[in-house]
């Protein structure tokens, strides 16, 4: 599964299908063929990739999403699952063959690892050679149980009739411009150069932009630590981290506060010794997990609440640096010790 940025925030153009989608997902009543189409730039691979993780995540969020934490999510973002089977041509710009579609077509037949079914993905679908399509046709119409197809491309027209036919179409719009910029500046990738056409294609501005993520993530970190630690003022911290991207940020800080809120309360049921553990998380780099076994959770939870707060005064037009150094001003008195056993 190519998770192209998994990173970036849901486009909001997405949302209006995303809702129908999770909709068909929660209620059971996915097609068995699902063509996704769009123009170029629309984002329809991250529209699929996100129907692709709520059908094989058992843990759904309340947005119809998957969890992103379960084993399978684990699986699927590490591009391991085993339940879903790629359908590419072998090199890039050549068709695909009809053998691939054959080996493709008895992966799909073999049981599952998991309950939630298979997954089959082809893309470009428009790259089908006519025998490879033909030969596509009978597992279309077939499906083994619980296996869903799910077919992406960019020109629905250059489609064999009876493979458009088969498959049920969503049909991935694009922005108008003004979302577009609103979404690509929330994260983080310069839009100066770009016209209303470019806009309209923002994906194509993620694929070429040259953001550097792990560098910004690494950046926060140490700067959280260093708030807490209380090594450094919350004005001279807030000034960093109220520069752009906004939504990335947003996003990195509520994951980090609940990933830390969890650990403190796992060391405060379990008695694990500050002075002697060293938790490895997932979710949190080191530092932030050394931190977080030594907080005392009942007085670390409402700074965690703040964060939500925090989100949702973005969208206002409050003073960004004045409201991340407040935040972060209340983090020193949120951050008592738990006493150790
Ligand atoms: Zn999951």
């Amino acid at each position: 599964m190519s998770e192209s940025a998994p990173e970036l925030t849901s486009p909001p153009w997405h949302e209006p299908l995303w809702a129908h989608m999770a909709q068909a997902i929660e209620t059971d009543r996915v097609a068995h063929g699902l063509l996704v189409c769009g123009p170029p730039g629309v984002g329809k691979r991250r529209f699929a990739s996100r129907v692709v993780a709520a059908l094989l995540c058992r843990e759904r969020v309340p947005s119809g999403d998957g969890c992103g934490q379960c084993p399978t999510c684990r699986q699927r973002i590490a591009d391991t699952h085993p339940d879903i089977s790629r359908l590419v041509p072998e090199e890039r710009g050549k068709l695909i063959k009809v053998e691939q579609v054959r080996s493709f077509s008895q992966r799909l037949q073999l049981t599952p690892q998991y309950s939630t079914g298979r997954i089959g993905w082809i893309e470009p679908a428009e790259d089908l050679s006519a025998s490879a399509a033909n030969s596509l046709l009978k597992t279309l119409e077939e499906p083994p149980p619980d296996c869903h197809i799910v077919l992406v491309t960019d020109r629905v027209s250059a489609l064999m009739a009876t493979v458009r036919s088969r498959s049920q179409l969503w049909r991935v719009p694009p922005p108008d411009p003004d979302t577009a910029q609103r979404w690509l500046d929330g994260n983080g990738i310069d839009t100066s150069q770009l016209d209303a056409d470019s806009l309209r294609a923002p994906f194509a501005a993620v694929e070429r932009g040259d953001r550097d993520y792990p560098a910004l993530v690494e950046n926060w970190d140490a700067d959280l630590a260093n708030a807490i630690r209380g090594r450094e003022d919350a004005a001279n911290v807030s000034e960093r981290l109220s520069a752009p991207p906004r939504d990335l940020f947003l996003d990195w800080l509520y994951r980090r506060a609940g990933a830390m809120l969890a650990l403190a309360l796992e060391a405060a049921e379990t008695g694990m010794d500050p002075a002697e553990t060293t938790p490895e998380r997932r979710d949190l780099p080191e530092s932030l997990a050394r931190i977080a076994i030594r907080l005392d959770p009942v007085v670390f939870q409402p700074w965690c609440a703040r964060v939500a707060d925090t989100a949702r005064l973005a969208r206002t037009n409050a003073d960004w640096q004045l409201v991340v150094e407040s935040l972060f001003l209340s983090l020193k008195s949120c951050v008592k010790r738990r006493r150790t056993p």
